[in-house]
């Protein structure tokens, strides 16, 4: 970090994130955004952003992220690497955020952690994580390039995943635990214009099979309850996402599944914190959705630091 203190401070930079600090840097604050991998977030998993508007062809997701960390930067919005362990409001309103080795303290903090893939939990899946299992189409997609896959779920994430991995892949077969997916119709008719995807719907997964690396999905008929072997190389995990907000456990109050509830200023419980995009709890999780709040909590620390007489802007 290059200061002990800002005004504000946003922790995670994918788009809701980097839109927070875009608008508070341009309001003249002294903004920093804590991220623990590369900005971007979860757009950088994804091949096409086809809802994203200004975009009429649809934009790929890390030159999308790119194109948002520069804007951001312009307005001199600084982009450090950290992990936040844990946020302390103090009594004269000093907002302390802990990292791994050091602390900073800020006025305003953002939570934009967003959320992280859900693990399907059945055997064979933590032992062949990495050797052919994946949460990531975008990132191992190449690696399972001519052969067989499976894409389990019935969400945007799993069919649109399965198109891209049908550009790649000889076969793409889709398991879903119902007879209906949950996947946007515009979604669905461009997976089914791909002969290469095979849908299995009320199809459970009950394990993934194989010694070094996938072999193999074994799966159950859920009517029936009859079982067979899929045979694949490549299994992608896309049964949803869990928020990232265990370091505020305690500190901010979050629903049962982990979600940061917040108004509709995107403020937390606790005055001064806000939280924005797939960490908050709405259930609508798009770019353009996290980009939303992260716009909308930025003008609402301005109206409230422009109040306060003690601010440090840049
Ligand atoms: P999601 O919409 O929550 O879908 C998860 C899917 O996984 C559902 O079909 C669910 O089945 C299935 N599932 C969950 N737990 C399971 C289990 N234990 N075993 C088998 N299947 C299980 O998650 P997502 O597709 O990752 O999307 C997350 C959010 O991002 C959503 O709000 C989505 O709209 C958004 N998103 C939007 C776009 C876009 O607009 N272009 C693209 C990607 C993601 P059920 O249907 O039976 O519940």
């Amino acid at each position: 970090m290059e200061k002990e203190r800002y005004d504000v401070i946003v922790a995670g930079a994918g788009p809701g994130g980097m839109a927070c600090a875009l608008y508070a840097a341009r309001a003249g604050f002294s903004v920093v955004a804590i991220d623990q991998g590369a900005p971007g977030g979860q757009m950088t998993m994804t091949e096409k952003i086809d809802n994203y508007p200004g975009f009429p062809d649809g934009v790929d997701g890390n030159e999308l992220a790119e194109l948002m960390l520069k804007q951001t930067q312009r307005f001199g919005a600084e982009i450090a690497y950290g992990f936040i362990t844990g946020v302390e409001k103090k009594d004269d309103g000093n907002i302390i955020v802990k990292l791994d080795e050091e602390s900073v303290s800020c006025r305003a903090f953002v939570i934009a952690t967003g959320a992280a893939p859900k693990e399907l939990g059945v055997p064979g899946e933590s032992k062949l994580r990495g050797r052919g299992v994946s949460y990531c189409a975008v990132c191992d997609g190449f690696f399972f390039k001519g052969q067989q896959v499976c894409v389990i779920g019935g969400g945007d994430a799993a069919v649109e995943e399965a198109v891209y991995l049908s550009n790649l892949c000889a076969k793409v077969t889709v398991i879903h635990r119902r007879d209906k997916l949950r996947a946007a119709k515009h979604a669905i008719d461009a997976a089914l214009a791909h002969e290469n995807i095979e849908f299995a719907l009320n199809t459970k997964v009950l394990a993934v099979n194989g010694a070094d690396g996938v072999e193999s999905l074994r799966v159950a008929d859920a009517v029936s309850g009859a079982e067979r072997d899929i045979p694949c190389t490549g299994v992608f995990m896309y049964v949803g996402v869990n928020p990232i907000s265990e370091f505020v456990r305690g500190a901010i109050e979050i629903d049962d599944y982990g979600f940061i509830k917040t108004s509709d200023e995107m403020e937390t419980n606790i005055k001064g914190i806000y939280a924005v995009g797939d960490v908050r709890r709405p259930r609508n999780r798009q770019v353009a959705t996290a980009v939303s709040d992260g716009a909308t909590a930025a003008l609402s620390i301005e109206r409230v630091l422009n109040q306060q007489p003690d601010r440090f802007r840049k």
